[in-house]
């Protein structure tokens, strides 16, 4: 069985496909996924999601895309909504230089209060980073971490920082956008991440695959959870280990992740 680690199923562009998208996962062996909010106006998606489906587990954060619009109460309304969903994780939350005109103070704030809540309330964290991985592993390192650890969902980073996050207690995902030929550098960084770190996502509706690649594009290009099979696929090109090994190496590690013993039946029996 498969577990999607991140995804945005409760994202608007994916209104006409939802029910077919969940209704595939039995076809496409995935037992569970963890579905993220970006900003205070998605969490009541991701929240209706997870009361419905017993395969979500939701995850509740401020994206830095959506740092502007965050009122003035957002960090209390996060942490009723992970009181509400003892599952739940924290995310997804990060740090993007990557984006227009950034505004770094703010970015840090919210990452480290959103960090400090994952510590205070045991729950996985899900982090976002486009071209901040020093200021990263420099938050990462002075504050106090989950002890669960935390993912670094879409792992984009160099290599030699793969063992530094690692030490920090960094799980690493890898999603279907990994098959674009531009991205195979970012691929065979894939193969420097202990097994036992390794997880894989989908990050529907984004981070496709291209078209050549095989996998399953909606409407529009986007992604479908479907291309969870092609996550796994991609990591055995750069792996030593056999698909099966792989597989259950995964499933292990997203428990030991996003287990909380609160988790879902389907998480428990998969
Ligand atoms: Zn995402």
């Amino acid at each position: 069985m498969l577990f999607d680690a991140h995804n945005h199923l409760q994202d608007p562009r994916l209104d006409p496909w939802r029910n077919a998208l969940l209704a595939s996962l039995q076809r496409h062996n995935i037992a569970g996924l963890v579905v993220n909010g970006t900003c205070e106006a998605d969490w009541p998606a991701v929240a209706a999601l997870a009361r419905d489906e017993a395969c979500v587990q939701p995850s509740f954060g401020l994206h830095p895309w959506h740092l502007a619009g965050r009122s003035a109460d957002w960090l209390a309304r996060l942490e009723d909504a992970l009181v509400e969903f003892p599952s739940a994780g924290v995310g997804e939350f990060g740090l993007d230089r990557w984006m227009q005109a950034p505004d770094v103070p703010a970015q840090r704030e919210c990452f480290l209060a959103q960090l400090a809540l994952a510590v205070r309330l045991d729950r996985p964290a899900t982090i976002h980073c486009l071209r901040a991985w020093g200021m990263l592993e420099e938050l990462l390192r002075d504050a106090t971490r989950p002890a669960r650890g935390f993912l670094l969902h879409s792992y984009g980073g160099p290599a030699e920082m793969v063992p530094v996050f690692a030490r920090l207690g960094a799980y690493f995902s890898i999603s279907p956008w990994f098959a674009h030929s531009a991205k195979a550098g970012k691929l065979a960084v894939f193969q420097h991440v202990p097994l036992e770190r390794l997880l894989i996502e989908t990050d529907a509706p984004d981070m496709a695959p291209p078209k050549e690649a095989g996998g399953e594009l909606l409407p529009g290009g986007l992604n479908a959870l479907g291309n969870l099979r092609l996550s796994l696929e991609l990591l055995s090109r750069v792996r030593p280990e056999s698909s099966d090994e792989l597989e259950a190496s995964l499933a292990a590690n997203h428990r030991r992740l996003f287990g909380t013993g609160l988790i879902p039946e389907s998480f428990a029996s998969a």
